[in-house]
Formats: structure tokens, C-alpha cells, sequence
């Protein structure tokens, strides 16, 4: 007979992740969820639109908003970036602020500790010293005093830093286990085998901006949305889809599509495999390109791709 009664208590809750473009936010969000979600990439803004990633344990269910990095509006895409950002810091119970801490804070660093002091509130932040393994050791008490120092100016009692690596994996667990203590009682918010609340499409058309930044140089990358307009499922198990790349310019098209097609043709070849690892089907990829004029500054058009929460 068992007449200690365990009351095993599960958290849930919202934790929003931010920080600066390419400290590592999305790197550190795949980490956790075992899988692509989020892309990720040495350019910055890469992650376009807020997304849910969802880890579920036997005690909790952590639910990670990524947030574009927050900077300084330079036009409409970026203005919708800082308010995409902002939002998800409003809902969250747990705030995680990523640094790298490699490198000394920025200006950028400074202004999101000033929009954490100022959403805080009582709830609880971490700082997420990321990259910490390109930290050389003389250097590791200076660089993690002057990030705590952004946030320490009124210390609370439930807000503490830790030093990671999120492609080396190094103490991913325990910012996990700072996360999950600070945490409200909750229920399960989703089924626990899901990961995203995106589609396989939305992820899909990600993938294949992934692979146009990685093989184009340029101005390109910053000008380009993926819309997957086409996805059939064959009852042989395939896949076929099709994509439509948008750019703003003439000489960004002839910079996607490359000498005889050569570019699109590597794009499309490496997307492709993305994409099969990601529906584990064969996958046939059709890809087209087509100018848009100056879609970053449109409202209607950032509507339309997809990158202004709707609602808002
Ligand atoms: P985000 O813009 O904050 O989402 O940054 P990303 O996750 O896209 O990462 C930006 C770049 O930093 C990528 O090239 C990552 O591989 C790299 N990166 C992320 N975490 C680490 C880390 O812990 N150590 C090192 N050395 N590089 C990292
Ligand atoms: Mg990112």
C-alpha cells in the first residue's frame, strides 16, 4: 500500500524568446524541439513571422514563441518585426532573453533590456548566454557582468542567467529546468505529440527561403518571400508542391534563377530534400520566380505573405 500520496504538480505556460537578429534564437528553439521548425541562418532575420514550438515533458508543457530579433524599423517589415516582438512579450510567462555572449552587448542588447524592464512586470526573465562556446575563458567575467548588467539595475528574485551553447547542446537542460521552475500550474494546451502550430506547407515554403539564403549572396536574401501554392498528395505517398519565390527586382530574379537555370536548380535540389525530411515522403518540388515591386513596404502585401498577425 502506498500511503504517500506524490502530488506531482504540471506547469504549463507561454515563454517568449528574444533577443537581437542571429544570437542563436532559432538555433536554440530547434534544439529543444528535435527537429526544423524555426530556420535558421548566418543572415540576419531570417524568422519572419512569430511561431509556437511546443515541448512537452511528463511535469510540463514549455510552449517557446520565437520572435523575430527586435531592432530599429528601417521600413514596414521591420516595424511589423518589433511589434510581432513586443506581442509575444506581452503573453508570455516566462521571458528568455538570448545573448551572445561571445561578444560584447550592442546598443540592440541595451534597448531589449529596456523594453523587458519596461513589460516585465513580476513576471520571471532568463538570460540565455548563448554561444558560449567561442567564449574564450579570459574573457567569460567581464562579458557575463556586463550583460547582467543590463537587466540587474533592479534585481528580482525570479530573474537568473545562464551560460549555453545552443549547437553544442551545453547546458541546454538546466535553462530547461529554470524554465519549467518558473512556470504556472497549467493544463496540457496541446496534444503532446505536436510540436508546431504551423502548417507542413508554412514550414515547407521556410525551407525553401532557408536554401535561397544559404546559396545567393547580395541584396537578395532580405527581398524574398516563399508562398507554397501548390501541395498534392499522391495516393502513390508523394508529394508534389510548388512554390512561388517573390522578389522586388529584375536582377534579384536573374540572381535566384542563375546561369541556364543553375541557381533554381540547387535551390530546388536542396529544398527538396528538406522537404522530404520533413513529411518523410518522396517530394516532387516545382519552384517559380516572380517580381513584386517593393513588397517589404506594402501592408497588403505583408498581409497577404503572411508576415502581419492578423487581427492586429
Ligand atoms: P536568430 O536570428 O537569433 O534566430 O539566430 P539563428 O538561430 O538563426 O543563428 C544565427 C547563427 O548563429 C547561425 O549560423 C547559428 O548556427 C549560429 N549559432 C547559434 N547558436 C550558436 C552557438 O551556441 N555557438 C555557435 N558557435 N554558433 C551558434
Ligand atoms: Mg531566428
Amino acid at each position: 500500500m502506498n500511503f504517500e500520496q506524490t502530488t506531482q504538480i504540471f506547469r504549463s505556460g507561454f515563454v517568449a524568446i528574444v533577443g537581437k537578429p542571429n544570437v542563436g534564437k532559432s538555433t536554440l528553439l530547434n534544439a529543444y524541439l528535435g527537429q526544423k521548425v524555426a530556420i535558421v541562418s548566418d543572415k540576419p532575420q531570417t524568422t519572419r513571422v512569430r511561431q509556437l514550438g511546443i515541448l512537452t515533458r511528463p511535469d510540463a508543457q514549455v510552449i517557446f514563441v520565437d520572435t523575430p530579433g527586435i531592432h530599429q524599423p528601417l521600413h514596414r517589415l521591420g516595424q511589423a518585426m518589433v511589434e510581432s516582438a513586443t506581442h509575444a512579450l506581452g503573453d508570455a510567462d516566462v521571458m528568455v532573453f538570448v545573448c551572445d555572449v561571445s561578444e560584447l552587448p550592442t546598443d540592440e542588447d541595451r534597448q531589449i533590456a529596456a523594453l523587458i524592464h519596461e513589460q516585465a512586470g513580476e513576471r520571471p526573465v532568463l538570460l540565455a548566454l548563448n554561444k558560449m562556446d567561442r567564449l574564450p575563458a579570459e574573457k567569460v567575467k567581464q562579458h557575463t557582468e556586463a550583460y547582467w548588467s543590463l537587466l540587474s539595475s533592479e534585481p528580482k528574485l525570479n530573474w537568473d542567467w545562464m551560460m549555453l551553447s545552443a549547437t553544442s547542446g551545453d547546458n541546454l537542460d538546466k535553462l530547461l529546468d529554470m524554465i519549467v521552475a518558473r512556470l504556472p500550474e497549467g493544463p496540457l494546451y496541446y496534444p503532446e505529440d505536436q510540436v508546431t502550430d504551423r502548417t507542413e506547407r508554412e514550414v515547407a515554403a521556410d525551407l525553401i527561403r532557408e536554401q535561397v539564403l544559404r546559396l545567393t549572396r547580395q541584396e537578395v536574401p532580405h527581398a524574398v518571400a516563399v508562398v507554397v501554392e501548390q501541395w498534392n498528395e499522391r495516393r502513390s505517398g508523394a508529394v508534389h508542391v510548388g512554390a512561388m519565390i517573390y522578389v522586388e527586382k529584375e536582377s534579384q530574379k536573374g540572381i535566384i534563377i542563375g546561369k541556364g537555370g543553375a541557381m533554381l536548380k540547387k535551390i530546388g535540389a536542396a529544398a527538396r530534400q528538406e522537404i522530404a525530411h520533413l513529411t518523410g515522403a518522396r517530394v516532387f518540388l516545382e519552384l517559380w520566380v516572380k517580381v513584386r515591386k517593393e513588397w517589404r513596404a506594402k501592408e497588403s502585401d505583408l498581409r497577404e505573405l503572411g508576415y502581419v498577425e492578423r487581427g492586429e
